[in-house]
């Protein structure tokens, strides 16, 4: 059975360059609905346990630095088929990969700098959705 919620975090370049409107207008006319949203801002320390499973890539390093350089918006969605729905209209990681009209197409500067997380299967979703809500603020 296909989960029907994934986890989402608009980055810190998109924050920065006021896309969280647009973006939040792409997610709801996708068919989804935002059951947990919060304006927030990573530590070094939590970005870094966010992406552990990245560890041993060359850009980790980069990555946390990134993700912990401004404030995002982090929220939990749902949809039938929510994770695999959502990394469509992601898009590439790469936003010069990723489809038109895709977000990281519109609103990505760069393969680190890409606009918006999505995670990457249902178990994923429901570890990153935890990460950052208490059962308390999921609707
Ligand atoms: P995603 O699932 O599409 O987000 O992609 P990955 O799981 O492969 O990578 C996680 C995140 O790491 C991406 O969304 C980017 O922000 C970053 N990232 C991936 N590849 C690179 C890279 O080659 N360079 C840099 N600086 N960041 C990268």
């Amino acid at each position: 059975m296909a989960g029907n919620r994934t986890f989402t975090m608009i980055k810190p370049d998109a924050v920065k360059n006021g896309h969280i409107g647009a973006i939040l207008e792409k997610i709801n006319s996708g068919g989804f609905r935002i059951v947990a949203m919060k304006y927030t801002k990573l530590s070094s320390e939590k970005a870094g346990e966010f992406y552990a499973v990245h560890k041993a890539r060359p850009f980790y390093g980069e990555l946390v630095e990134f993700m912990s350089s401004g404030p995002i918006v982090a929220a939990i969605l749902e949809k039938d088929n929510a994770v695999e729905d959502f990394r469509t209209l992601i898009g590439a990681t790469n936003p010069a990969e990723a489809a038109p009209g895709t977000i990281r197409a519109l609103f990505a500067t760069s393969i680190g700098e890409n606009a918006v997380h999505g995670s990457d299967s249902d178990e994923n979703a429901s570890i990153e959705g935890s990460f950052h809500f208490a059962g308390t603020e999921i609707f």
